[in-house]
């Protein structure tokens, strides 16, 4: 697998610098993890086991810039696991510039705190399907190279996906967004659903791009006045005149990134 391209400049906090040398200066860019001088990929064994098991669900975590597999997210999140829902827990989560080889699992994930995501790199699928994002929200620039997956995830608080880019499909299929929905100059190049989504404040997509279809049936905007600019060749958007749409039932897998189920409200 190649590495997705990032800027050559050092990131701003401790990284790990693992791998630098003449011909990649800066190395690892991931974060220390809390008195370690190497990043969460990049510990021993037997450390990385010992920060996992100071971690209970709720913790507050910070592993920007770091490379997680499947298997090292997988690690994470279980150790993040609210045993009464059976998901991870984070309190405010930065993953800043991290970089995601594998699925991405995030389904059913709460956020209490802020989550950052702002420049991650996700190579395969990312999943965050019913996930609850107590805090503001930051994906701006991430890279989406599979499909990304936000079926009735609840953004209560600010969304910020500017500049984002999605490579495979886009669902936000009966998300509900309670704040400021952000998602200029954003890049759509496969299909994008927002069927069912509710908007409670402005939804932004100035300058967004979508090179395939867009779906907004069924879509609610409560605080958007328009819907620049999208074209009404590609996207299918009207205004129901009422939506209590409060579906919290799981989404089969399969239907992550498909169309709707049709909105029963
Ligand atoms: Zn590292």
């Amino acid at each position: 697998m190649s590495s997705p391209s990032i800027t050559p400049a050092p990131p701003q906090w401790p990284y790990c610098a693992h791998g630098a040398g003449p011909t990649d200066p800066v190395g690892c860019r991931g974060i220390h993890v809390p008195n370690h001088t190497a990043c969460l990929a990049h510990l021993t064994d037997l450390d990385r086991n010992a920060y996992l098991a100071t971690l209970t669900t709720g913790t507050e975590i910070d592993h920007r810039g770091t490379l997680f597999t499947a298997q090292l997210l997988g690690a994470l999140l279980d150790a993040l696991q609210d045993p009464t829902t059976q998901c991870a827990h984070f309190q405010s989560a930065r993953f800043d510039e991290a970089q995601f080889f594998g699925v991405a699992d995030f389904e059913g994930a709460r956020f209490s705190g802020h989550a950052y995501f702002g420049g991650a790199q996700f190579a395969s699928e990312a999943w965050f399907g019913e996930a609850q994002f107590s805090g503001d929200v930051e994906f701006a620039k991430a890279r989406f190279s599979g499909n990304a997956v936000f079926v009735t995830a609840r953004f209560s608080a600010a969304a910020h996906l500017r500049e984002a880019r999605f490579s495979g499909m886009a669902g936000f299929t009966l998300a509900r967004l309670s704040g400021h929905a952000g998602f200029g100059e954003a890049q759509f190049s496969e299909m994008a659903w927002f069927n069912g989504a509710c908007f409670s404040d402005d939804a932004m997509f100035a300058m967004a791009q979508f090179s395939s279809n867009v779906w907004f049936s069924d879509a609610q905007f409560e605080g958007a006045q328009t819907l620049d600019p999208l074209d009404s060749r590609t996207a299918t958007c009207r205004r129901p005149t009422t939506c209590t749409c409060g579906r919290t039932g799981r989404t089969p897998r399969s239907a992550r990134a498909g169309p709707a189920p049709a909105c029963s409200c």
